[in-house]
């Protein structure tokens, strides 16, 4: 029978796993292994894909791969594995003699388990934390002072084993075979130790000196079950210590463990090996023997010959090149070949199941030693809140529900905090023009740096809220759960679930969330969710809306928003179809993705993660807005002959103040190249100065709003606020003369615009980075600004043949 034939809430043993090797190796590491059961948890609200609950943990996979496990229907009751123990290891071991006093460790372990949790907390860093896998892309340094010793700690991305090749398992290995740290902190997730050991077996395997961190402590102990982590410890040779990571708990005991460990004498210290049974460990044996006759020790820093062998029976290609140069590499292969035959016969199955079983057998073993559960279900809570977030019918529509409820509270809840920021620059304006001497500096002063950055910065409230949105979908597992319910939908445009989430992160800020699609197996997916994701409307185009919306469309506002948003969803869909079409050869990747269990959010990592973001806005506008402020007042106020004339024009009236603008050359330099490219832009109802701010936006989309600060803020009009300001301007000239310039419309198309267009320089550098293609960055330039100006072109005529 296979797993894709039970139905919901029935349970099976696992008999056997078919598919190709990558797949096999993915579902292995997570627990799929001969004789665990597995139970039917429920369908995703279109159908496919499911949820899966195995080793108390729930996983979802789609109907295609659960096709490929083959299980027997009985009742829930797992089959005890084989468990041979341990065995003393004698294998000498090269270390250096440590009298410095800088410890170099390495967080390593599953996805999810707090490995950033923890470093944020020792070290006061920010980096990000979510609950679902993923969220770390980068290796993080943190220097930790502690005990004497100065801690060099490396925050790493989060792997289920060390023997799949998705990047992030090859991106460990390199590290620890390359940095090879002096001490690996090994994180577990104390609610789910049966699947995280799997990573420690392998870690004991390569022989390297390691403490346990046994996380989530708070959790494990609400569960009433016991664990006697002293004797589990010493079993392994490792010392382990409970910790919980989101509250920083525990954490001098674990600096303590990782400077005796550092310090240990080698005699002193404890080593051991798994005991994979007789038939395995004959033919590691042998192969150690012939690895032992050739120089591989000059090529590869995983050097200890037992971890070699087993990847050797595992056939792991990563260690083929590192050793493909050994002198005897023919040799070693054939023998390999030859003990990987005799174990396919004698046990009818694969070597590296083989292995794998082998390894879940002493995890269970050494638990059932040690161990003694309740049985509780620690995901009771999540499988009830489940029950409403991911229903058939209403999962969907809650997930739309909650995107209106961000966008609309980013709006409203900021409208109030706006007002005082700008109450209090206007002041700063008013104070400024009393004290500075009118002239250059006056202006440059108020016109420039208040007009443009203070343009800017009254929109932090509404960037804090958004990003407080955010950090709680991340923090509180729905992310993973969107992921799920979106999976079939994604599926029908050529995506995957797991775009998702970067997808809904790009609403912060493109430029990580398309780094962070690094989550994405597949090649061709993982480039597709890049080029739509400009289209998720960063919050840094936050300020232009706000700006608009509140001025031209004061009644519908959290709707209007919501539709920009809603409009940008669309576009992505439609340019997925397209580009997988056209481009992109249909890839099909397992959705293999865990569902962790519901967390609060915490106050503590919330607030910290929008008061960083809030940090990092205030910086960019100290720093690149700042700049470009005073660059767009210079280009605005010089020529300097026009200035004195310009001043009295102010003060007469507009009417007057225009024929002064006949002649080009007696404009401004600003003027004059909005002027130039105004011809393009006007079909799309925009002037001068929009096409400025549009143009401005380029390097970065909050240039758009403290530009405008600069450019409206020479009229007349002062007090005003800057909607007021632009919602007054009049065409000074032409046939439209004496005509507002913004109407609802022009604002619409307008928004249309800065939806779409160029995202900015930092995302196309991403892109390009990322993408590793120049020429699709390129193309996504001429994209989105050819697409803006469509769609804003249909916008303004079509709405203006409503209005008139
Ligand atoms: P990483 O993927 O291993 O880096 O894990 P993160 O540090 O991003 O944390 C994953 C999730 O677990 C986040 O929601 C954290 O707030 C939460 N978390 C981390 N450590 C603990 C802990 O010790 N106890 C509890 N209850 N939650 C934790
Ligand atoms: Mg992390």
């Amino acid at each position: 029978m296979l797993l894709s034939e039970l139905r919901t809430k029935e349970s099976g043993v696992i008999k056997k796993i078919n598919g190709n090797g990558p797949f096999r190796k993915r579902i292995i590491e997570m627990g799929f292994v001969k004789g665990q059961s597995v139970k039917v948890i429920k369908n995703a609200p279109l159908q496919d894909p499911v949820e899966y609950s195995i080793m108390n943990y729930a996983i979802s996979l789609r109907r295609s791969e659960a096709a490929l496990i083959e299980v027997e229907p009985l009742n829930g009751k797992s089959i005890a594995p084989r468990y041979f123990g341990t065995t003393d290891f004698q294998m000498p071991l090269h270390v250096k003699e440590h009298l410095e006093k800088t410890i170099t460790i390495a967080f390593v372990g599953n996805p999810n388990c707090g490995k950033t949790s923890i470093f944020n907390n020792a070290s006061r860093s920010y980096e990000h934390v979510g609950n679902y896998s993923g969220v770390t892309i980068e290796t993080k340094l943190a220097k930790v002072e502690y005990g004497g010793y100065v801690f060099n700690i490396f925050d790493l991305p989060g792997t289920y084993s060390l023997s799949s090749d998705t990047p992030e398992e090859i991106y460990v290995r390199n590290f620890l075979a390359n940095n090879t740290p002096d001490v690996v902190v090994n994180v577990l997730d104390a609610t789910n130790l049966e699947r995280n050991l799997y990573l420690t077996t392998q870690l004991i395997d390569m022989n390297i000196r390691m403490v346990i961190a046994l996380n989530m402590f708070d959790e494990f102990r609400k569960k009433g079950d016991h664990f006697n982590h002293l004797s589990f410890g010493a079993l392994l040779g490792v010392p382990v210590v409970p910790t919980v990571g989101s509250k920083g708990k525990g954490f001098a005991r674990l600096f303590e463990a990782v400077i005796a460990k550092y310090n240990e004498k080698e005699k002193d210290r404890k080593k051991i090996h798994i005991n994979y049974g007789k038939d395995l460990e004959d033919s590691v044996k042998i192969i150690e023997e012939i690895l032992s006759k050739g120089d591989y020790a000059n090529y590869t820093n995983e050097s200890n010959p037992r971890y070699l062998a087993l990847r050797l029976l595992e056939e792991d290609e990563h260690i083929d090149t590192r050793l493909s140069a050994t002198s005897n590499f023919e040799g070693i292969k054939e023998v390999s070949k030859k003990e990987q035959k005799r174990l396919r016969l004698l046990f009818d199955d694969e070597p590296d199941t083989l292995i794998a079983d082998a390894r879940f057998g002493f995890i269970a073993g050494a638990l059932r030693e040690t161990y003694q559960t309740k049985n509780i279900d620690r995901l009771q809570y999540s499988h009830k809140i489940d029950k409403v977030l991911t229903h058939k019918y209403l999962g969907i529509p809650i997930f739309f529900a909650f995107l209106w409820l961000m966008f609309t509270a980013t709006f409203t809840l900021g409208q109030y905090p706006v007002q005082w920021i700008e109450g209090g620059i206007s002041w700063l304006s008013l104070i400024t023009s009393r004290i500075v001497p009118q002239g250059d500096f006056q202006s440059l002063l108020i016109d420039g740096i208040i007009g443009g950055v203070g343009g800017v910065i009254v929109f932090l409230p509404n960037i804090l809220i958004l990003f407080f949105f955010i950090s709680f979908l991340e923090d509180t597992g729905y992310m993973a759960r969107a992921a799920f319910i979106m999976d079939k939908a994604m599926h029908k445009i050529g995506l995957h679930g797991k775009s998702f989430i970067p997808l809904v992160m790009g609403f912060g800020c493109n430029v990580p969330a398309i780094m962070s699609t690094r989550i994405i197996e597949s090649k061709s997916n993982r480039m597709l969710t890049m080029l739509i994701m400009p289209f998720m409307s960063c919050s840094a185009r936050l300020p232009i809306y706000i700006l608009i919306i509140g001025t031209f469309f004061p009644h519908y506002q959290g709707t209007v928003l919501f539709g920009i948003y809603l409009t940008g969803i669309f576009l992505a869909v439609i340019s997925a179809i397209i580009f997988r079409k056209l481009f992109f050869r249909w890839e099909n990747s397992p959705f293999v993705m865990e569902l962790p269990p519901y967390r609060m959010a915490t106050l503590r990592n919330t607030t910290r993660h929008m008061w960083h973001k809030g940090v990092q806005y205030l910086k960019k506008i100290g720093g690149i807005i700042l700049v470009a402020s005073v660059i767009i007042w210079g280009l605005d106020y010089y020529p300097k002959n026009l200035q004195s004339a310009k001043n009295q024009a102010n003060d007469i009236s507009i009417v007057q103040g225009s024929t002064l603008e006949n002649s080009s050359s007696n404009s401004s330099y600003l003027k004059r190249i909005g002027k130039s490219i105004e011809p393009i832009m006007k079909p799309l109802g925009f002037d001068w100065k929009l096409t400025v701010s549009i143009l401005s936006g380029v390097a970065g989309k909050e240039l758009v709003v403290s530009t405008m600060g600069v450019l409206y803020n020479n009229e007349k009009g002062k007090g005003d606020s800057l909607g007021g300001r632009i919602k007054n301007d009049k065409y000074e000239q032409g046939p439209m003369k004496g005509m507002s310039v913004v109407t609802p419309i022009v604002a619409l198309s307008f928004l249309m615009f800065t939806l779409v267009y160029f995202p900015c320089m930092a995302v196309i550098a991403t892109i390009a980075k990322e993408g590793n293609s120049i020429l699709w960055a390129f193309f996504m330039i001429f994209y989105t600004t050819g697409l803006a100006w469509i769609m804003s072109w249909g916008v303004y005529n079509i709405g203006s043949l409503f209005v008139n």
